[in-house]
């Protein structure tokens, strides 16, 4: 009988969700006697003319990794889908746009120049920004473009399922492989995950008050923390209440508290709005200074509130003017 193909590309990527395949160890084994992989660009030397010539529908799933930054991404991200009878988003940043959507917060322009003339490790005399074509040793080369903002998979071709997590869990991933491989895969554009919130599987969750009022909120390294007490009745910023559950804990249980990997729990729209909303319901004071004062406390509320949505929240692409 012939076996399922299974194909992985990455984007605009770290290589996390890459080692979160390799994560899987042993049953990585399993897998590869189950499947047939047809393109997997860290492991196997093929190139995208290959790809091309899958015939369309021909790879059973296909998992993609990273944001979406440049044209060659977006491109393959595209043939891919044609090749693909299931595409699934592997990771925060095909999920959401992940850390690397933090971009969007600034402009292209300010972006390359910060990378190719202002850091002080750089040397470029003449100012030379990266450009789609160059001239190298009488060659002519070719960059890719760099878009202005940074999308989510699902910004660029249709998705069908999302693997959350920055990385996923290789129990997350093995789950999905098993149940596209065997089915049992749930409503098409479901998040594989918990559909609830972290704080409603958090081991400190009885140590939650029904009531909590914050003063100020701490820094990680202002105190020791109670490894079995919630984050938030010690004044430490957690966003629990506003990331799906299914990551195993994994920041909890190493005594950090949640930093939103997991994205909006169903029926969430927006991550970073629900993390204002909720962190708001602590503030007890009416009076304006003292309320300013408090917020003030939040360190770097934008980044913290859209660390891994930024591109698919409500914001998308707006700038910070600076
Ligand atoms: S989701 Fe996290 S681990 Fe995966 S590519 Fe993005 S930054 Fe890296
Ligand atoms: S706020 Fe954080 S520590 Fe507290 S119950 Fe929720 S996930 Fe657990």
């Amino acid at each position: 009988m012939e076996k399922p193909k299974i194909a992985l590309y990455w984007c605009s990527s770290c290589g996390g969700c890459e080692e979160s395949v390799l994560d899987l160890a042993e049953d990585l084994l399993d897998l590869a006697e189950s499947v047939d992989v047809l393109f997997w660009p860290v492991a196997i030397d093929m190139k995208y003319h290959d790809v091309e010539m899958i015939p369309d529908g021909g790879i059973t799933a296909t998992l993609i990794n990273g944001a979406v930054r440049m044209d060659n991404q977006e491109q393959m991200a595209k043939i891919l889908r044609k090749k693909s009878q299931l595409i699934i988003a592997h990771g925060s940043c095909a999920h959401l746009g992940g850390v690397v959507g933090l971009a969007n917060f600034f402009e292209r322009r300010g972006i390359l120049n910060r990378s190719f003339k202002e850091v002080p490790t750089v040397k470029n005399s003449e100012g030379v920004l990266p450009g789609n074509e160059t001239k190298e040793s009488r060659k002519e080369l070719g960059l890719p473009h760099f878009h202005n903002t940074v999308k989510a998979l699902d910004q660029v071709i249709e998705v069908d399922y999302y693997i959350p997590g920055c990385p996923p869990t290789p129990q997350l991933i093995k789950k999905a492989l098993l149940a596209i491989l065997h089915g049992g895969l749930p409503l098409k554009g479901s998040v594989l995950a918990e559909k609830k919130a972290l704080c409603y599987f958090c081991s400190r969750k009885e140590s939650k008050p029904d009531m909590i009022e914050i003063k100020r909120f701490k820094r990680l390294y202002e105190e020791e923390w109670d490894p079995a007490r919630c984050f938030l009745d010690q004044g430490l910023i957690c966003l629990g209440p506003a990331t799906r559950g299914g990551c195993a804990e994994r920041c909890i249980k190493a005594n950090m508290p949640c930093r939103g990997c997991f994205g909006p729990p169903d029926k969430v729209t927006d991550q970073g709005a629900k993390t204002l909303s909720f962190l708001a319901s602590l503030f007890k004071s009416t009076n304006e200074k003292e309320l300013k004062r408090l917020f003030n406390s939040i360190p770097d509320p934008a980044g913290l509130f859209y660390r891994y949505g930024l591109a698919s929240s409500i914001l998308k692409g707006k700038m910070i003017r600076q």
